[in-house]
């Protein structure tokens, strides 16, 4: 009796020592596996920055692709061309007299959530900016072609990620057609007006079942510089801020090799643009823009940005593959795809960039239950004792 006594008692100290031991083990496993499976993942990433910025190179090739213009056609029978294998539609819209054209390829339609991929493959009618000497269309190296490259790249690849949910890849016409000086034989329609027209298109089934939209604009540009452009939805951001870091993509933070990232995406810097994904922003649709205002300049919307110097010679295969791959590790990843349930609110998702708040919130609750239950033992060793010990000292009276 006294032997047993002793047994379960040693068994409860044990069991009491084992337990908050078990749980951190427990906490830094779950963490660890999360970080070794984005690392894990960055290693299988295959998106090709030479590919995209061939592509970028075939783009320039046909010329300005200013709506309605050859190169816009030759651009569309390109894509065409490209996208063997994906189910694709070419959507016919007017705005004023200007006649324009998406292009929209899908695969592994009707499964899922579905992700967009968005770029504008339209340039635009003037090199306007004031920073211009030559007012002739623009080659649209980097604004225009750069994003177009990278949806190609990604729909290369997407066949090959085994994917669970439906892909979108929408290349908008007439998003760059904003603020022209109708005076110079151009027509100046809305800016987005591609987009616009496109999201207008959507049922509201539709629409709920997109879990994201990415639009990704003037990403080619070889000193790249994101911040966070709103409007947005912040879960969308923070996941690219947590993948972008790991990707050695953000100023002084460790990456997966242990290095410090180079300065790539701010998302301190928070700026609002006027892009493609602000009408299915204001369709309820969460969305982020990837677009590098600073190009060729540390200022914002100046550079090479809408003159003659938007020129191949400024974008590298290097900057097209960082983004290419970034998109990449979020889709393998299924973070993209996961991302519905928060609309716009950042703390409400269940993916990646707020694991951190949920088990954050969830690893303090089994904290607290653990010192309880550690209490709870505590008390009942120091009553099971003291029992043991009356037992003991009334047995041996006895005896
Ligand atoms: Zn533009």
């Amino acid at each position: 009796m006294r032997f047993n006594l002793s047994t379960h008692i040693f068994a409860i100290i044990i069991f009491v020592c084992m337990m908050p031991v078990g749980n951190s083990m427990l906490v830094s496993h779950e963490s660890e596996i999360q970080d070794s499976l984005i690392c894990d993942t960055i290693d299988l990433l295959s998106f090709n920055g030479s590919l995209a910025n061939e592509s970028v190179h075939e783009q320039v090739d046909m010329g300005p692709r200013t709506p309605g213009s050859n190169g816009s056609h030759s651009l569309r029978m390109y894509l065409v061309d490209h996208l063997r294998g994906w189910d694709l539609t070419l959507q016919n819209h007017q705005y004023k007299e200007l006649n324009f054209t998406n292009v929209e390829a899908v695969y592994n339609s009707g499964m899922g959530n579905v992700v967009v991929l968005m770029a504008h493959y339209d340039t635009r009618q003037l090199a306007d900016s004031v920073l211009s000497n030559n007012e002739s269309p623009p080659d649209g190296a980097n604004d225009g072609a750069s994003g177009v490259a990278a949806l190609l790249e990604l729909g290369r690849i997407i066949p090959e990620l085994g994917l669970n949910h439906e892909i979108r890849l929408v290349f908008t016409d007439a998003e760059d057609q904003g603020n022209l000086d109708e005076s110079k034989n151009v027509t100046s329609i809305p800016w987005a007006a591609g987009s616009q027209r496109w999201v207008e298109n959507l049922s509201q089934t539709e629409i709920d079942d997109i879990s994201s939209l990415i639009v990704l604009d003037m990403i080619g540009d070889k000193d790249l510089n994101f911040g966070k452009t709103i409007p947005a939805n912040d879960t969308l951001w923070e996941i690219t801020q947590r993948l972008s870091i790991m990707m050695g993509l953000v100023d002084s933070e460790t990456d997966c090799d242990g290095q410090l990232g180079e300065p790539v995406f701010d998302i301190s810097d928070v700026i609002y643009v006027t892009d493609d994904h602000v009408p299915p922003h204001h369709a309820g649709i969460p969305v982020m823009n990837i677009i590098d205002v600073k190009y060729g300049s540390d200022e914002v919307l100046s550079g090479h940005w809408h003159t003659e110097n938007d020129t191949i010679d400024k974008v590298s295969a290097e900057s097209l593959e960082k983004v290419g791959k970034l998109v990449e590790l979020g889709l393998r990843l299924g973070l993209w795809s996961g991302s519905n349930s928060t609309s716009n609110d950042s703390a409400s998702n269940s993916n990646i960039s707020t694991n951190d708040s949920i088990s954050d919130v969830s690893i303090e609750s089994e904290e607290n239950s653990y010192r309880l239950m550690i209490g709870l033992f505590v008390f009942l060793f120091i009553l099971i004792s003291s029992l043991a010990g009356a037992w003991v000292i009334f047995a041996e009276k006895q005896g």
